[in-house]
Order: structure tokens, then C-alpha cells, then sequence
């Protein structure tokens, strides 16, 4: 089913359809003009079965549940996105949103709440509160961060980092424009902003029940995050997962924040759970045999990783050597395969 058939308008399939191709056609003229072929739109809705819905902006993809009683939503994503669903949500349904749930608390997913905060309850797990206070100015860095620190003064500077998510706009990462980033600065690049927190948190297991209708969420251990929810549609068997799970691609880049070998632990949770579709945070959605595919990547990953630190080898070695060969088919692999190895080595090597 695609967005046309949301239309309240009173078409058929058949003219939706119809004004789709025109519409289509009109567009690939405009985006032929613009250099642009086949680019999607920048915001849409999509039916994923029964009353559960996908909505997107770019590449950031959030989920809504309508029942009789109001409407679900899943990580309001940002505050444009988020004015935009509203809008759409009050001209198709004209129910309340009652329940906002969090997959996690990253700035890029979690985002946008406040269009929801009247009438909606936000759920998400209990480490959400913690990770989403700033730390002060002169905590320690991290671990890993403080392998980056090659002079030891306590801040990351600009040539001692190779993450895209900190060297890029570098300057604006640095607030207080000391030259180096803290450990409160390095927070925020991630977890600063103004999600709305959490009004009831769960530790292993919650289940929402609204208008007859179920969804479950389920904390299945440190991966991505240290506070991430797969939320379970059980009556449409499908299931959201948001950056630790991406049908058909790779972990993004240094797998930056993530907790290395519990990632591996958390995707054989999921392949426990019952569900047959996965509907991600970004991309396409999938099947349970892709969780089983992205689990075994890691599993190898690590394992490969693990045995090139107790051979004594460098991380720009690994980067070399560790291939990842049966997975050069996924979205990504390219550009994602060296950059993985040199995260996994830098979680690893910190863990020890
Ligand atoms: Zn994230």
C-alpha cells in the first residue's frame, strides 16, 4: 500500500493510481530539470500492514500505530518532521497522539516530541534519564576517548579524531571555542537537544495496550546505545529497530558510542522474538533472516577483531586485513567495512 491511499478524498485505488502516474510524471519532469532523477520525496507516509504506518524524512524513518481510542507514535524523529506528521495525523485520523515511545535517546530520533507533549505519555527505557542530562564540563573522557587523547590534556582536539560526527563542524561541537572537545561537548553531539524526556520508564519489558491494540517494548541489552528499545507490533508482527539493526547494511561508520561483543548478544535477543517484518530507523524493510545476517556480521567482525589485538596488530593492519568478503552485497559496504573494523578495535582495545 503507499501514501496515496491515506488520501481522504474519496478516490479509488484505481484513480489514485492514475493521478500517482501523472503526478510521477510531472515530478520526473521537474527532477529531470533539477538533475534529480527518481529522488523520493522529502517527507512521506507509508502503510506497512493493517493500522501501522512508516513516516520518513530523508533518511530518518519513525513508525505510528492508529487505534480507535488515538494514535502511537515512534520516535517523533525532529521537530520539523514531527510539526509535519502532526499536521498529517489531525487531517487523516483526527485522533490524539497518546503514546509517544522512544527507541532511543539520540538527538536524531528522539527529537520533536514537543508537538505531541498536550495529549501524549512518552515511554522509553530507564538508562534514557541519565544519558540525557549533560555531563558537567569537567568529567573524565570516556574509555575510548581517551585512547583519541594523544596528548593526554583531557580534551579531544581536531587532529586527534577521524569521526565524521565530531570533525565535521568541529567549531560548533566545540561550544565553549577552547580548541578541544570535553567530554560534555562530545555529549552533546549525540545527545544534546530538547527531546522531551521519558514520562515512564521500563527496565527489561513494557507493554502499551490503547483502543484494543498491543505493542510491546523490549530492551534487548547494550548495543548502539545502552538504552534501546525494540518495540514489538505483535498483531502485525513486525518489529522497529533503529541504528543497532539495519536490514541489509552495516553498523554506520565507527560504530561511534556502541558497546562491543553485548552488540552480537543483543541481535540474538531479537532473533528471538516473534515477528516476521522489521521496519528500521533508516532504510528498507526487512525480514528475520537479515537480523540473523547483520547478528553473524558483527559475530565475525568481532571475533576477527578480538584475534588481531591478541596478535599484537595495529588498528590501521585490521583496517587492511579484515575484509568482511561475504558481506560486500550490503548497502554501504564500502564505505562503512574499514571504518567498522577501526571502532570495533577501539571498543574492544578499551574494554580490556
Ligand atoms: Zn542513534
Amino acid at each position: 500500500m503507499t501514501s496515496w491511499q491515506l488520501n481522504k478524498d474519496g478516490r479509488s485505488l484505481g484513480q489514485a493510481l492514475a493521478f500517482a502516474a501523472l503526478v510521477t510524471a510531472a515530478l520526473t519532469a521537474n527532477a529531470q530539470e533539477a538533475g534529480a532523477q527518481n529522488a523520493p520525496p522529502e517527507r512521506e507516509i507509508t502503510n506497512v500492514t493493517g493500522d501501522l504506518y512508516r513516516f520518513r524524512q530523508i533518511r530518518h524513518i519513525g513508525m505510528f500505530l492508529v487505534t480507535p481510542e488515538g494514535i502511537i507514535v515512534v520516535d517523533p524523529t525532529n521537530s520539523e518532521l514531527a510539526g509535519w506528521l502532526k499536521v498529517q495525523l489531525d487531517e487523516r485520523f483526527g485522533l490524539p497522539v497518546r503514546y509517544v515511545i522512544y527507541s532511543h535517546s539520540h538527538n536524531d530520533h528522539a527529537s520533536g516530541g514537543e508537538f505531541f507533549a498536550d495529549t501524549a505519555t512518552f515511554i522509553g527505557h530507564e538508562n534514557m534519564r541519565a544519558n540525557l542530562q549533560r555531563p558537567p564540563e569537567d568529567a573524565p573522557l570516556l574509555p575510548r576517548e581517551q585512547l583519541w587523547d594523544a596528548n593526554g590534556d583531557g580534551l579531544i582536539q581536531e587532529n586527534e579524531i577521524d569521526i565524521a560526527m565530531y570533525s565535521n563542524n568541529f567549531a560548533r561541537r566545540d561550544s565553549d571555542g577552547n580548541g578541544g572537545l570535553n567530554r560534555a561537548e562530545i555529549w552533546a553531539a549525540r545527545f544534546g537537544g530538547n527531546q522531551v524526556p521519558p514520562d515512564i520508564t521500563y527496565t527489561n519489558r513494557a507493554t502499551v495496550r490503547l483502543g484494543g491494540k498491543t505493542v510491546e517494548l523490549h530492551y534487548t541489552g547494550r548495543n548502539h546505545s545502552d538504552d534501546m528499545t525494540v518495540v514489538l507490533f505483535p498483531e502485525e508482527r513486525t518489529i522497529y529497530t533503529v541504528d543497532f539493526l539495519t536490514p541489509n547494511r552495516p553498523p554506520r561508520t565507527q560504530l561511534d558510542g556502541g558497546f562491543l561483543p553485548e552488540w552480537v548478544d543483543s541481535l540474538r535477543r531479537v532473533e528471538q522474538l516473534d515477528f516476521d517484518i522489521i521496519s528500521p530507523g533508516h532504510e528498507s524493510p526487512g525480514t528475520k533472516a537479515h537480523v540473523t545476517e547483520q547478528r553473524e556480521y558483527l559475530e565475525e567482525l568481532v571475533g576477527a577483531v578480538e584475534a588481531g589485538i591478541a596478535e599484537g596488530r595495529t588498528r590501521e593492519e585490521l583496517m587492511e586485513s579484515i575484509l568482511m568478503e561475504d558481506y560486500v552485497h550490503l548497502i554501504e559496504y564500502d564505505y562503512s567495512r574499514a571504518l567498522n573494523v577501526a571502532g570495533a578495535y577501539e571498543i574492544l582495545i578499551s574494554n580490556q
